[in-house]
């Protein structure tokens, strides 16, 4: 195999070898400090993007790595035929944070967490004499869930479902806060449960409107269902509260978190309320890897500091300076038709003029050293670490303008 260490070869070798599923900037990311990220040239990024909402507490910080090194250098994986520290440890701090819950089920990844609400969902009907015909899931279009066949099935995207039909059956899509196109899709008799993101993120960055989360616990009630909350993106602080749903006041049955519970070591949760929690008995689930010591032990760390006062107080000011910064750049540029979002959860949709073009913004962006994302063509996705400081959000600022200007200009 090529030894070769400059960015070329290391881009050959992507090109060559990696199923092209992906389509990464040409830059190889090698070291990060706090919301800075340097390549292997010596390049120096400011990071808006936290991976994909996963490095909430940014690059390098000492607590997680004083964390992960002190459990990698005692044991690795016990599978979960035998207990270890960090998960029994993690599993209670999690569902004493959250309140609602009782169990927790830990897992390797969003997809799987969301999995795993699905089948407890179903299982849950099935205990309560419910026909499978009747087991259905409803979500939301724009939503997404994961890439397993039954998360993609429920995510209500076509781009994400194209070709890997046939889908598992039993799920039902409704537009995203129209309360009364919810109603309806209870209408047949046959719903289980309600899946919703309280922020929707890959779909473009869109809030619940007011009210609409209590609706859907309101109508879930009413036909004996249960109310899912997929808080893989937004949940973990990211809007401000360390459960998105905090702010909707409502009380959900099930709700999964992945990304951010450990800050880029993969870890997932799916939490369980009263109604759910003693559902799945011995064999039901499982898995080799969840609840993995060292993740277990990351995440442990993650969450006592993102449910810190302090790191709600950051997002609170740097969503601001955030916003205050997008609008003084929209000034004369004429480039978003809106700013939404909760929290460091921001997305800028793109005006009419612009639409389909998000990626060439970060592509340009990338050039003038900001890793940006997308959620979908039209929306430029502002998820940085919760921990970015003033200096490097306006820096990061100073290169968007320097972007757009590019842009603006091409
Ligand atoms: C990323 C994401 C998932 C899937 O998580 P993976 O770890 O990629 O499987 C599911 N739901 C939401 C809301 C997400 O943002």
């Amino acid at each position: 195999m090529d030894e070769g260490k400059t960015t070329s070869d290391l881009l050959a070798l992507g090109s060559r070898y990696w199923l092209p599923v992906y389509r990464p900037r040409a830059i190889v990311l090698d070291r990060g400090e706090g919301a800075r990220v340097w390549d292997l040239d010596g390049r120096d990024y400011v990071d808006f993007g936290a991976g994909i909402a996963v490095n909430a507490l940014g690059h390098a910080d000492a607590d997680l790595l004083a964390a992960l090194t002190a459990q990698a250098g005692k044991l690795w994986h016990a599978s979960n035929v035998f207990y270890t520290e960090p998960p029994l440890r993690l599993a209670a701090e999690l569902v004493e944070a959250a309140g609602f819950a009782e169990r927790a089920f830990l897992c390797n990844s969003g997809a799987e967490a969301n999995e795993a609400a699905i089948k407890l969902v179903r299982k849950w009907a099935a205990a309560n004499g419910r026909a499978p015909e009747r087991r259905v899931i409803v979500t939301f279009r724009g939503s997404f869930h994961g890439r397993t066949l039954a998360t993609v099935t429920a995510t209500a995207q076509p781009k994400y479902q194209e070709g890997y039909e046939p889908l598992p059956a039993g799920f039902r899509y409704v537009d995203f806060n129209d309360a009364d196109a919810l109603a309806q899709a209870f209408a047949p008799g046959d719903v289980a449960a309600v899946l919703v993101e309280p922020v929707q993120g890959e779909g473009g960055v869109t809030p619940a409107a007011p009210g609409f989360l209590a609706r859907a616990r309101e109508l879930c009630d009413a036909h004996g269902a249960l109310l899912a909350l997929d808080e893989i993106q937004c949940g973990m602080g990211r809007t401000g509260t360390l459960f998105a749903h905090a702010q909707d006041g409502v009380v959900p049955d099930i709700v999964t978190l992945a990304k951010a519970l450990g800050c880029g070591f993969p870890i997932g949760a799916m939490l369980a309320g009263p109604k759910v929690a003693e559902v799945m008995q011995f064999g039901a689930h499982g898995t080799t890897f969840g609840g993995n010591p060292m993740a277990a032990a990351v995440a442990r760390v993650a969450l006592r500091k993102l449910a810190s006062p302090a790191v709600a107080a950051n997002v609170a000011r740097q969503a601001q300076a955030l916003r205050d910064g997008l609008a003084a750049l929209e000034r004369g540029r004429g480039l978003f038709a809106q700013v939404r979002g909760r929290g460091l959860m921001i997305g800028a949709v793109l005006a009419d003029e612009h639409k389909g073009r998000a990626g060439d913004i970060l592509d340009r962006a990338a050039a003038h050293g900001l890793l940006l994302l997308q959620a979908g063509p039209d929306v430029l996705r502002f998820v940085p670490p919760l921990t970015i400081t003033d200096a490097e959000l306006a820096d990061g600022l100073r290169r968007l303008a320097a972007a757009l200007d590019d842009f603006a200009g091409a």
